[in-house]
């Protein structure tokens, strides 16, 4: 499959007054078309600087995607002018963000909001700047005669819905989808995924999902990247990585998800807490909270290896034949 979007060693790093904040370092991902990538990982792993990459919306200063590439369909994004991003943003590559509160505009119509982003990228009349408004409304199952009405008047499940229309609006190659049900309470979860699942179908849309939710990953992806500390810890297709997860945080994540069946007094956590960004340990960034750490991981990078075909993990712990060195702890 010929990868859409193909990342090479990105590292995007802030400046801030108490140092620099290494937030993405050396991160690869790639995503072919149709295809849904998960990409998992605890609040502050860099999920959304990654997606902020990739849409070369870093605000510089402080930030600054300090090395590597943003291959989409093999151009590099980081050589392409403003300008131009403009017209890639919408047309090619478009974000849904978690909160629907803060992104839609609350003194704009949902109507002039969705025309406005066909009016910026596309070359339509007045009147079907309306009909394709009025069609992407009822795509997301809202009637279109809401088109004049102004977001307090949604529930936060529609105004997912209706920031779900303006992503899909330029009929984009890809979407950056970064905790798109977060916000909302667990039924509308199931049903904006479910409405997400058939528009990137329909559509043939490939889509990044970023989460820290392992279970939407599953009802959705067909691959998932693990991120840690801003660097990918393992990758692998959905059935891959659920049937045998490799690196022991991914093991963690799995742990930590309360089970059904069992009757527990306390849930299972990983110890300790995700690394200060400005200051991450060396070697593997995540020793300080392995259960399996050897000396090795103290002072080297892990490799990122191909341990099982198709599934890539990052740790000592298996060797280049992929065979896990479980006596060397
Ligand atoms: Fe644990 Fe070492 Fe693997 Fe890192 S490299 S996850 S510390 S075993």
């Amino acid at each position: 499959m010929v990868d859409l979007l193909d990342l090479r060693n990105v590292s995007v790093q802030y400046e801030t007054d108490s140092g620099t904040v290494y937030a993405v370092n050396d991160l690869n991902l790639s995503i072919g078309k149709k295809e849904t990538l998960g990409l998992v990982g605890e609040t502050g792993a860099g999920k959304t600087t990654t997606a902020l990459a990739i849409m070369q919306l870093i605000q510089d200063p402080p930030g600054k995607i300090t090395s590597g590439e943003i291959l989409l369909e093999g151009q590099d994004l980081m050589n392409v002018k403003e300008k131009d991003m403009f017209n890639i943003r919408g047309n090619k590559i478009s974000m849904i963000f978690q909160d629907p509160m803060t992104s839609l505009n609350p003194i704009m119509t949902v109507g002039d909001q969705i025309k406005e982003v066909i009016e910026l990228h596309q070359d339509l009349s007045k009147e079907e700047t309306i009909a394709k408004a009025e069609e992407m409304l009822e795509l997301v199952g809202i009637q279109k005669e809401r088109l004049n009405d102004y977001p307090h008047q949604f529930s936060g499940g529609m105004k997912q819905r209706v920031v779900i229309a303006m992503a899909l609006a330029c009929n984009p190659e890809l979407i950056i989808a970064d905790e798109p049900t977060t916000a909302l309470d667990v039924t509308i979860q199931a049903q904006v995924l479910e409405l997400m699942k058939e528009l990137k179908d329909k559509y043939d849309t490939s889509m990044i999902l970023i989460t820290h939710d392992l279970g939407v990953v599953a009802e959705i992806c067909d691959y998932v990247s693990v991120i840690y500390a801003g660097t990918i810890v393992e990758h692998a297709s959905v059935e891959d990585l659920y049937n045998e997860p490799l690196h022991p945080y991914t093991r963690g994540l799995f742990d930590s998800i309360p089970s059904a069946d069992e009757d527990v007094d306390k849930l299972k956590v990983i110890p300790g807490t995700t690394p200060d960004p400005s200051d991450l340990p060396t070697g593997c960034r995540f020793h300080p909270r392995c259960k399996h750490c050897m000396e090795i991981c103290k002072y080297k990078f892990p490799e990122f290896r191909e341990a099982r075909p198709g599934h890539y993990v990052a740790c000592h712990l298996y060797n280049e034949e992929g065979v896990e060195n479980l006596d060397q702890q």
